[in-house]
């Protein structure tokens, strides 16, 4: 309740005109060379948000191209880490100085509510570019005495051009952890934001231009996935990938790196991740961290806890619990304080997200709240629960990206660890219990890349974060986010006369 006060009088109503819709090459803004355009639409009503530069091959190759001029002619890449540390520093406060503005810029373009794009996204935004900028002077390699009279030294190098492609649901801080990363290295990078949230993103380059960033280093190509973000998967001259969406499309960025000129990839994909809650776990902290693995960001999130499994002698107790938990989510304007629930991104999602629902129905879960579409405009959907749920129905086994928890069975441990592994997916998982055997016989036989024990949807731009299995590989976040975006060279020399 004191952030929700914080948050009534620390924002600004609405009133922010919005100052970027261009593409964003070598430091400029500038028109498509097609001219062409793309409508940006609020998903609270469906209306024109604004109308903004489309990209498509073209501006993809001019973005590239000014990439490599700003990485073969500098200065960023010559620049010491701690030079460009600092300069990363300055965008941290800039996007501080700033941030509600950027908020209400995401809650324009996103739904996502106020107060989630002000206080979470913004504020982890900034903490990240933080994190990667205090490791840019901090990379060092090793030396090695070899077995011969040679010794060697490993160094890091940057990439080069780095390519990003990056989705709608935190459009503020999948940028940052792409852009600040790369950048850190010292790449220059080319970075597509979801044709559904191009706003904040080049708001953003204007305050990377401002702090410093050179020209070229940074360039944003808002567009469409098949047609810009095909082409920068397969660039010819891009010499790493790194996407964050669907599985669908991140098998396409493998597929499309591979044919063209073998650029490594990093995948940050989907999840149909296990929230399992043990019988001696305390009933109501169970309700309310179900209640947020789920509905938190309209269920938009890869690490959603879309499987709900619950022990047998608490089942009835937690479903009912569950149930009257969801009915008190407050749906409505995200700019409105206390709103908890905005509208899903777009009309594909929200569509999406009531076809499954009636999957869910039709294949025989008991729908216990929720299940429409809420109001007359917009894409919002009401929180949603089904009981009974099946290993086997579509509900849950694919990832929705919606609103819609999906609560199932269990009784013993051994057989949750098989069922809860038992997915193409191995992003996250969590579980509630005071038993700690219990807690780290899970954390250990679970094949995803974070655990959480008595919490869930707990981030820290320290710890690594990403995917086993089709969930994806590579990871971001800490030291592991920078030296992702880094070469390891070798180098050795012979060692003369050395007594030693
Ligand atoms: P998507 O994977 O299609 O889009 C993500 C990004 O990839 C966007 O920038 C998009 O323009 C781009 N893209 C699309 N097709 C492309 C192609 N052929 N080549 C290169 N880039 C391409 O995701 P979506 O359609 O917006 O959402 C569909 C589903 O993806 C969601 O329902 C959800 O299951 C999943 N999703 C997952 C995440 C996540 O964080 N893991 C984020 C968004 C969506």
């Amino acid at each position: 309740h004191d952030m929700h006060a914080a948050a009534a009088t620390n924002i600004q109503p609405a009133g922010f005109p919005i100052k970027y819709t261009k593409l964003f090459i070598d430091g400029e803004f500038v028109d498509a060379i097609s001219g062409k355009t793309f409508q940006s639409l609020n998903p609270s009503t469906g209306e024109l948000l604004a109308t903004v530069a489309e990209a498509d091959v073209a501006d993809v190759n001019k973005a590239v191209k000014a990439a490599r001029k700003a990485f073969e002619e500098g200065p960023w890449p010559r620049l010491s880490g701690y030079e460009r540390g600092r300069i990363l520093h300055k965008f941290a406060d800039l996007l501080e100085q700033n941030e509600d503005e950027l908020a209400h810029l995401e809650t324009l373009d996103n739904g996502k509510p106020l107060f989630n794009s002000r206080y979470m996204d913004v504020v982890s935004g900034v903490k990240y570019v933080r994190m990667v900028a205090g490791w840019a002077d901090k990379v060092t390699g090793q030396t090695f005495k070899l077995d011969g009279p040679y010794q060697g030294i490993s160094v890091y190098e940057p990439y080069g051009v780095i390519g990003a492609i990056i989705p709608w649901n935190f459009p503020i801080l999948m940028f940052i952890v792409k852009v600040a990363s790369s950048l850190a290295a010292g790449n220059s990078i080319v970075i597509k934001p979801a044709e559904q949230t191009p706003l904040t993103a080049l708001y953003m380059a204007a305050l990377a231009k401002q702090a410093g960033v050179s020209d070229g280093a940074l360039n944003v190509v808002p567009g469409f996935g098949p047609i810009a973000g095909a082409s920068i998967a397969s660039h010819m001259d891009i010499d790493k990938v790194g996407f964050m969406g669907s599985t669908h499309v991140g098998r396409l960025i493998m597929e499309a790196a591979a044919k063209s000129n073998l650029k490594p990839v990093s995948l940050e994909l989907g999840g149909k991740s296990p929230l399992v809650i043990c019988e001696d776990a305390d009933l109501d902290t169970a309700v309310e961290i179900a209640n947020g693995s789920l509905f938190f960001n309209m269920g938009q999130c890869c690490t959603a806890g879309s499987r709900t499994f619950v022990q047998e002698s608490i089942y009835e107790a937690f479903v009912n619990k569950a149930i009257e938990k969801a009915k008190k989510i407050v749906i409505g304007d995200p700019f409105k304080v206390g709103v908890e629930h905005g509208p899903q991104v777009d009309e594909k999602q929200f569509k999406k997200t009531l076809d499954y629902i009636e999957s869910g129905k039709a294949e025989g879960a008991r729908l216990l709240t929720g299940g429409h579409s809420v109001g007359k405009q917009g894409y919002f959907i009401e929180p949603t629960i089904f009981t009974d749920v099946k290993d086997d129905m579509k509900i849950a086994t694919d990832e929705i990206f919606g609103p819609v928890m999906s609560i199932l069975k269990f009784k013993t441990l051994d057989e949750l660890i098989k069922r809860a592994n038992d997915s193409k997916y191995g992003l996250a998982a969590s579980i509630l219990t005071k038993d700690i055997d219990v807690a780290h016989k899970f954390a250990r036989s679970l094949r995803v890349g974070t655990v959480w024990i008595n919490c869930y949807h707990v981030y820290d731009q320290s710890v690594p974060f990403g995917g086993y299995k089709m969930s994806g590989f590579g990871r971001e976040h800490g030291l592991a986010s920078l030296l992702s975006h880094m070469q390891l060279k070798s180098i050795i020399y012979p060692l003369k006369d050395s007594p030693w």
